[in-house]
C-alpha cells in the first residue's frame, strides 16, 4: 500500500535519543512530520538497564523511564510516530525524497536519519544457533532469566562493563572475557567492577565457540598470549562488542565512512541536500545518549533553516 498522497516536510527514521529529539524539536516547530522506526522507540539504549551520566538526573534514570519520558514529550507536541518494518530504500523523488518501509512509501521534503546501529555478533560457531537460547546482547531483556545461573558476557568497553554490573542482580557469578589486557570502560565503571565479588576477569581472551544442545551450556575460550584452551561451564553469554551502523540501504546514494557511519558537515548535512544525519548512524567522536539527543536537536533545526530556504 502507497501513502504517496502524503507529502511531509519532514520525515525522521529512527526512534532512538536523536530521532524522538529531532522530533520534538520539528513538531514544535510546525512542520508536517512523521518520525518512522522499524521496532518499539528507544534504540540501543533500549537494551540497557540504567542511564547514569545524563545531565538532569542526579541519581540517573531507567532507560525505559527515559525513553517513556522523551516519546511522551513528542506526542504532547503532536508527532506522529509510526513504527513499522525495516526501511529498505531512500530516493529523491518529486522534488523530494521517497523512502520505503515494508509495503509503504512516504514523500518528504527534508529527511533526518537517526537510524543507530545494531550489535555487533562475534561470528563464532554456536553464536547465531544458541541466539535467544542463552546467548543474548540485552542485558535488560534477558538478565532475569539467569537467576544463580553463571554467565559470561564478551567485551571491555562500557556497554560491556555496566550490563555486567546490571547481571550481577541475578546471576551467581559473571565472567568478563576481554580480548585485551585492559577494559576500554570509563575508570568509573572500572572501579564498580573490580569491587564487585560476582565478577571475574578473564584478559588477552577471546571466546571462540559456544556451545550447548538446545541451550547454552559452555564456551570455549582462548587465551591469546599462551594459546591455551578452556572449556567453561556456562549458562548464558552477553555480547557486547560495538555496534555497526545501519545504513545498508544507504550506500549508492550517501558518503559513508569505511565503517558505514553517515558522514556529514558541521549542520548535520549529509551528501545529499536535503538529508541530515543524527546520533549513533553519524560518523562522530563519540556514542552517548547525551550526543544523540543534542545531534537530534541540530539536525531538526538544520532542517527547518533548509526547509525556509528552498
Ligand atoms: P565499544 O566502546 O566499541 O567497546 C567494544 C568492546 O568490545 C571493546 O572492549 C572491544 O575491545 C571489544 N570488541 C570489539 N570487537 C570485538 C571482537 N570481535 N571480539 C571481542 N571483543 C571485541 O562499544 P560499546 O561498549 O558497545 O559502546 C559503544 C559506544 O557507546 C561507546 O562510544 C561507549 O562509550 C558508548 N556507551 C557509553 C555508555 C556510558 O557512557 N555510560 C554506556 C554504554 C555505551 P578493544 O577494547 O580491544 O577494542
Amino acid at each position: 500500500m502507497n501513502n504517496l498522497n502524503e507529502f511531509y516536510d519532514l520525515i525522521i527514521a529512527g526512534g532512538g535519543p536523536a530521532g524522538i529529539t529531532a522530533g520534538i524539536y520539528a513538531a514544535r516547530a510546525r512542520l508536517k512530520t512523521v518520525l518512522l522506526e522499524r521496532g518499539l522507540p528507544g534504540g540501543q539504549i533500549a537494551t540497557t538497564e540504567f542511564l547514569e551520566n545524563y545531565p538532569g538526573f542526579p541519581e540517573g534514570l531507567k532507560s525505559q523511564e527515559f525513553i517513556k519520558k522523551i516519546t511522551m514529550q513528542a506526542s504532547r507536541f503532536g508527532l506522529e510516530i509510526f513504527t513499522l518494518s525495516e526501511m529498505t530504500y531512500l530516493k529523491e523523488a518529486m522534488g523530494g525524497f521517497e523512502v520505503a518501509l515494508g509495503e509503504k512509501r512516504y514523500l518528504s521534503r527534508a529527511i533526518i536519519l537517526a537510524t543507530g546501529a545494531s550489535p555487533l555478533r562475534l561470528n563464532i560457531p554456536g553464536e547465531k544457533e544458541l541466539t535467544g537460547r542463552g546467548v543474548s546482547y540485552c542485558a535488560t531483556c534477558d538478565g532475569a532469566f539467569f537467576k544463580d545461573k553463571v554467565v559470561a558476557v564478551a567485551g571491555g568497553g562500557n556497554a560491556a562493563i555496566e550490563e555486567a554490573l546490571f547481571l550481577t542482580r541475578f546471576a551467581s557469578k559473571i565472567f568478563i572475557i576481554h580480548r585485551r589486557d585492559q577494559l576500554r570502560a570509563d575508570k568509573i565503571l572500572q572501579e564498580k567492577i573490580f569491587k564487585n565479588g560476582k565478577v571475574e576477569l578473564i584478559l588477552d581472551s577471546e571466546i571462540i565457540k559456544i556451545f550447548g544442545e538446545s541451550k547454552v551450556e559452555g564456551c570455549v575460550v582462548r587465551n591469546k598470549k599462551s594459546g591455551h584452551e578452556n572449556r567453561m561451564a556456562i549458562n548464558g553469554i552477553f555480547i557486547y562488542i560495538g555496534s555497526i551502523p545501519n545504513t545498508n540501504f544507504l550506500e549508492d546514494i550517501l558518503k559513508l565512512d569505511e565503517k558505514g557511519y553517515i558522514i556529514t558537515n558541521d549542520e548535520l548535512q549529509t551528501s545529499l541536500p536535503g538529508v541530515f544525519a543524527a546520533g549513533d548512524v553519524r560518523k562522530n567522536k563519540a556514542k552517548q545518549v547525551a550526543i544523540a539527543v543534542g545531534e537530534g536537536a541540530l539536525a531538526s533545526i538544520s532542517a527547518q533553516k533548509y526547509l525556509e530556504a528552498i
